[in-house]
């Protein structure tokens, strides 16, 4: 069942999301070699509590940390630790906030120091193939047709998409129906209505998508190891396409 918000709702979901927002500033702002994961989750959660929210990541599942710091072949679900960043890594940055019984969701990958250009290229393709999805987000599409943009765009770079994550409805819960994954038919699945909630997150191996989870039941590597990368938004279905409720202003910022 996927829920439609209320105006009301999705005012607090705003609210949310500008948290989110303002947390990923804040990371980015302090991502920078030699400083650890553990730091950065601390920046986030300070940020999170500061503005009157919860960290939604904290204790959801288990999960030890109000953020997921992801480097390098770890595509998501990254555990922060006394892992120091070094020159040339790229780290996922994902963030959950709950304002008032509703969460935002968001991430981004992020460079640290000087990168490679292989590792330019999946960070601008991973971002890229966000926006396009997102510009088939709109009431009378269906949700077959942002999966398929995602999906098209990512394998034209001849990248790969794991089939065992996905985006998800958002709302009072952070996981909600339906699952979103990063592929499939233009024209089939759930016609996208107003008011719709909806978090969309293209994670991208450079390499074979294939993924494996470590020892701590948390972490999701590629299998290849090869390099990975994550943008996420939760948006809002409007009357005539979608809104950003995660705004950041960075690295390109929420456009194409
Ligand atoms: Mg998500």
């Amino acid at each position: 069942m996927i829920s439609i918000k209320s105006n009301f709702e999705i005012e607090v979901m705003r609210e949310a999301g500008l948290i989110v927002g303002k947390a990923h500033r804040a990371v980015a702002d302090a991502i920078k070699v030699g400083v650890t994961t553990n730091e950065l989750n601390a920046v986030a959660e300070k940020v999170i509590r500061d503005s009157g929210a919860i960290p939604s990541f904290l204790g959801y599942g288990g999960f030890p940390a109000s953020i997921c710091a992801s480097i390098n072949e770890v595509l998501v679900h990254g555990i922060p630790d006394n892992t120091k960043l070094k020159d040339g890594d790229i780290i996922s940055i994902d963030i959950g906030a709950c304002y008032k019984g509703y969460h935002g969701d968001a991430a981004w990958t992020h460079s640290v120091g000087e990168i490679s250009e292989n590792a330019k290229k999946l960070m601008q393709v991973t971002r890229e193939s966000l926006f396009i999805g997102l510009q088939q987000a709109k009431p009378g599409n269906r949700l077959g047709d942002i999966c398929h943009a995602i999906g098209c765009y990512v394998e034209s770079h001849g990248y790969g998409v794991p089939v065992d994550y996905t985006g998800h409805g958002i709302g009072t819960s952070m996981h909600e129906d339906p699952a979103i994954p990063n592929y499939g038919v233009a024209g089939r699945g759930v016609v996208l209505k107003q008011g719709m909630t909806l978090a969309i997150e293209p994670m991208v191996h450079i390499g074979k998508p294939h993924t494996k989870v470590l020892k701590d039941n948390w972490t999701v590597v590629s299998k290849d190891k090869s390099l990975t990368a994550h943008y996420e938004h939760t948006i809002v279905i409007t009357s005539t396409g979608y809104e950003i409720l995660t705004i950041n202003d960075f690295e390109g910022g929420d456009k194409l």
